[in-house]
């Protein structure tokens, strides 16, 4: 049986602290071995993205910004996408609203709400609030759709979403920050895309894995076949409302390592 792998990173394959992903080592080997797609579902920009592929050796499809782009590396040039346009080495369906259009409404906002996002920031100041090193923080301020923001009191994050919604934006909330996109985009919606590729693409249709822990994981934990919760470090457990959905044991990249291991093993994909 065919599988694909949709993973949010922060907190579910990285360790919140640390961003590590060491002790997934055993699944992510596994999956190398079953040439099982992982497809990268983030709030992390596309340079961020590419610099953890290439830490671990993969080139696979990714989602970036919390759903604004959808990216094909070229070794998937044999695949038929809907609308994609070409954005370097890769085939790019878009769905966000520019991160220009984004900021502007952060500008707009600023007079009535003590908002402060990354493009407010420099990169050092990135690298302290979000535990980054600069060379990370100055990958994560490239943005192209999204824009993670802090906000103070937090409390007046409904006042503020309703504002977005007027202007036909939207807000959801991550690990470590709000992001503020254009409506057209969520992970639910980049997922269906990439499952829908695959799809049309191979002779029987996936099985799909999710995993996360935040709440903007869960328009993409709804639409896999099976969805996993990563536990986060501390309590506060994303609820989802599906009976099948199943909880990792450990938060960060220990859960996630053992979530996986077990689906790989259920479908005939275990170590041999
Ligand atoms: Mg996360």
């Amino acid at each position: 049986m065919a599988l694909l792998i949709l993973t949010d990173l922060d907190g579910s394959l990285l360790d919140h602290e640390d961003y590590s992903w060491h002790d997934a080592r055993p699944a992510l080997e596994r999956i190398r071995q079953a040439s099982v797609p992982l497809v990268f579902v983030t709030s992390k920009t596309r340079s961020e993205v590419e610099t953890l592929q290439r830490q671990l050796a993969i080139e696979e499809p990714f989602v970036v910004e919390n759903g604004g782009g959808v990216f094909f590396p070229p070794r998937y040039d044999e695949l038929e996408l809907p609308a994609a346009e070409v954005l370097d080495r890769y085939r790019l369906i878009r769905l966000g609203d520019s991160y220009t259009r984004v900021r502007a409404f952060v500008e707009e906002a600023r007079p009535r709400f003590d908002v402060l996002g990354f493009g407010d920031l420099s990169a050092e100041e990135i690298a302290e609030l979000a535990d980054l090193s600069l060379k990370d923080a100055e990958l994560a301020r490239q943005r192209d759709f999204a824009e993670p923001f802090l906000l103070d009191p937090v409390e007046r994050i409904d006042e503020l979403t309703a504002l977005a919604r007027r202007e036909g934006l939207e807000v959801t909330r991550g690990g470590r920050f709000f992001h503020l996109m254009g409506r057209g985009q969520d992970k639910g919606r980049a997922v269906e895309i990439v499952v829908g590729v695959f799809e049309r693409n191979s002779v029987e249709r996936p099985v799909t894995l999710g995993l996360g822990d935040s709440p903007n994981d869960l328009p993409m934990l709804e639409r896999v076949d099976i969805p996993i919760v990563i536990p986060r470090l501390g309590g506060g457990q994303l609820e989802m409302e599906r009976e099948d959905v199943r909880m990792a044991r450990f938060p960060g990249s220990k859960g996630w390592n053992e979530a996986v291991l077990g689906v790989l093993a259920e479908e005939g994909m275990g170590p041999e």
